[in-house]
């Protein structure tokens, strides 16, 4: 039907979708999105996958929260989570914008000023844009007085960064994706990067046919894996083991890049005498790869002239997530890999702005730019720049995500702000954080759509959708870029922006944001690595990289050149051992959940499942299982299974799946109606404190309610 209607206005922005930061049109009639189309960004060259080119129409849903609403005295006990759009009214009621901007902020004030800056917390977004991110952890720091910010990308890539800033000084990528064009050989490993990142997924296959060598290595066969050079279906949980033997090769033959060891790194002794013991012999059984294709595949990326590797939450959401990024950063620096073009590490990032979020802040244990909480000038700079009292900003580091739920129920906690985030859909767990959210004095949830925890909140803020408002955003390659408002919020929704500062000042704070540019502004100039970008330039030229420190540069797309950003200059190499899982199978749980995305969902849903295409595509929830496991059962694809754990059951329908491994089973966490984070496993990675999602002991029936 494009060709019936005609647009009455074009609006350059980017995908609101996943990291890539695919540059799109949004064509208009009467506030309305007819359609979609790609722009030739610098991520995608006019591409787009299936969910940025039809996934839009989540804007327009009839289920969009148009006014503000305030828990109902009557209503049913928020433990009692029946979730129905249809019947919001008999718990909810609407209110104007001021009586819930009084009760939500006001109440937040008398909690602060009862119980202590620390009893309350908020989660931001890794959907919103930079300057929302930067606000809601500035409210947070200065309204709430402490560091209790958090926000998602505790839940994907927390443990990536945490060994990243400790090994090379930066927690985000070296090279852009792009980059794979220029590369000899190329490992992917715990990613999924046709469904999860799918127009990267086409740079990465278009290298293979120009002769690029991909290895894939991953417990489950995607089908990324068609392209592999060789594909390493290594056992759940072995990343460490298998890398470990990896580097052992390296070593015993030679092949570590001294030079380079030598004049850019520290550390290195010790790495090697870890090592020593995980030779590949002894290895293979543990991880399932034999010795020889791990000996072929050391000797294949430590010799080529360019190796780059790119990874995801296979590798970082283990409770050894640190460890096993720590092994993937000493894999590229023993062999030099990294500095070049066609080298280096990608964290592939998850949600359109988990980079610029956490970069602005929206973190427990750093100020914007990765300024450490606990270093009295990072302070003292930040005291400054926001105008509040020298030595008020707090000095020990937040709770992160789940640390926050357990505070809740150990009563330290008693009100949240939640801005766009669902947890109750996200966190492991979810059934004890939802009852962790149920018992709050209080929560406010700032959302486009009654999610799963909005439908806990005592008040609901109504908020403008990604197409509803302008900001930057910036992508897993570090490219700073310009989403533009294309059509009106609905009803009486409002922008995320102006919301947070009606919240900061009903906490005291004295703010007077304009436009979103000012926002930009004040973040420029507490942030090194972006302070040559300029609202303007960005308006100009809708994409800037940084590391972009001063007006005219023209950005890093490729960093750590000549040196590392640590003290010395120099990157180091931390060891690794093997730390089991947390929750081994045995005879009562005798399988294993990994728990992850699908090409046409995104996370928790509440936009995905609203878009009608997307919707059509895939309705209902589905398991993934190896076909010879769901026959030993009993079941056939398409029955209903039940799967359980020690934390909770869900019921949905079996999806055959040959290239899942044996004794497995995959479940996306997109449906509320199957919450599979009922059954995951909050045990936490020490470093990053991310939870153990790809990896807790279930049993699986056939059959169900
Ligand atoms: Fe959007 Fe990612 Fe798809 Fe690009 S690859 S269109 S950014 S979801």
């Amino acid at each position: 039907n494009v060709g019936l209607v005609e647009p009455d206005k074009k609006v350059d922005s980017v995908c609101p979708y996943c990291g890539v930061g695919c540059q799109l049109t949004y064509n208009i009639k009467d506030n309305k999105i007819l359609y979609v189309e790609g722009r030739d960004g610098p991520a995608n060259q006019k591409r787009l996958c299936v969910k940025g080119r039809y996934g839009f129409d989540y804007a327009h849903h009839p289920h969009r929260l148009t006014k503000p609403l305030i828990r109902r005295a009557d209503a049913p006990k928020r433990g009692d989570f029946v979730m129905d759009p249809n019947n919001v009214m008999e718990v909810f009621r609407e209110a104007t914008w001021e009586e819930a901007l009084d009760l939500a902020g006001g109440k937040l004030k008398q909690i602060r000023d009862q119980y202590g800056k620390k009893a309350l917390a908020g989660f931001g977004s890794a959907k919103g844009s930079n300057e929302e991110a930067y606000l809601f952890q500035k409210l947070v720091r200065t309204g709430f007085g402490s560091n209790n910010v958090d926000h998602c990308t505790r839940l994907c890539h927390a443990s990536s960064v945490a060994a990243l800033l400790e090994g090379i000084g930066s927690g985000a990528v070296s090279n852009p994706v792009m980059d794979v064009m220029k590369s000899e050989v190329v490992i992917v490993i715990g990613a999924n990067p046709v469904v999860n990142h799918p127009v990267a997924a086409t740079w990465i296959k278009n290298a293979t046919k120009a002769g690029t060598k991909l290895i894939v290595m991953d417990p489950r066969r995607s089908d990324i894996a068609r392209n592999a050079h060789r594909y390493l279906q290594f056992k759940p949980d072995t990343d460490v083991a298998m890398l470990n033997a990896i580097m052992h090769v390296i070593v015993k033959e030679g092949l570590v890049n001294k030079e380079f060891v030598e004049s850019r790194t520290i550390g290195y002794e010790e790495l090697e005498k870890n090592i020593e013991a995980y030779s590949p012999e002894k290895m293979a059984p543990v991880c399932g790869i034999d010795a020889d294709t791990l000996r072929y595949v050391a000797r294949l990326y430590a010799t080529s002239k360019a190796s780059m590797i790119l990874w995801g939450m296979g590798v970082s959401q283990h409770v050894h997530g640190t460890d096993n990024a720590r092994c993937l950063i000493a894999l590229s620096l023993m062999t030099g890999q990294i500095g070049r073009p066609g080298t280096g590490l990608h964290p592939l990032r998850g949600q359109n702005n988990v980079q610029g979020a956490s970069d602005a802040g929206l973190i427990p244990m750093m100020y914007p730019d990765y300024q450490h909480v606990s270093d009295p000038k990072v302070r003292a700079t930040f005291e400054k720049a926001w105008g509040v009292q020298p030595g008020t900003l707090d000095d020990k580091p937040g709770l992160t995500v789940v640390e926050v739920m357990h505070a809740i129920k150990e009563g330290k906690i008693r009100g949240m702000y939640v801005q766009g985030e669902n947890p109750a859909m996200s966190d492991p767990d979810a059934g004890h954080a939802r009852e962790a959210m149920a018992s709050l004095d209080h929560l406010v949830v700032q959302d486009i759509f009654l999610t799963e925890t909005a439908y806990l909140a005592d008040v609901i803020l109504p908020a403008g959708a990604f197409p509803e408002k302008t900001g930057t955003f910036t992508n897993t390659d570090r490219i700073v870029q310009m989403g533009r408002q294309a059509i009106n919020p609905p009803g009486d929704a409002k922008q995320d922006l102006w919301i947070i500062q009606e919240i900061g000042k009903r906490l005291g704070l004295d703010w007077d944001y304009k436009h979103v540019s000012e926002v930009f502004d004040e973040m420029r100039h507490t942030m090194p690595s972006i302070a040559g970008i300029t609202w303007d330039r960005l308006e100009r030229e809708d994409a800037v990289t940084y590391p972009c420190v001063k007006e005219g540069d023209p950005g890093d797309p490729v960093v750590f050149v000549d040196d590392f950003p640590r003290e010395s200059g120099r990157a180091r190499f931390v060891p690794a051992d093997i730390i089991p899982a947390n929750e081994r199978p045995d005879t009562e749980y005798p399988m294993v959940l990994i728990t992850g995305r699908q090409l046409e969902h995104w996370h928790t849903g509440s936009m995905t499942r609203r878009a009608s295409v997307l919707d059509a595509l895939e309705p209902d929830p589905v398991a993934l299982i190896h076909p010879l496991d769901l026959a030993e059962m009993g079941g056939k694809p398409g029955e209903v299974i039940t799967i359980e754990s020690r934390r909770g059951k869900v019921t949905l329908y079996a999806r055959a799946d040959d290239g899942s491994p044996r004794g497995a089973i995959f479940v996306p966490f997109a449906y509320y109606e199957a919450a599979i984070n009922k059954l995951t496993n909050p045990a936490l990675d020490p470093v990053g404190k991310i939870p153990e999602f790809k990896y807790c002991a279930i049993r699986v029936t056939v059959g169900g309610e």
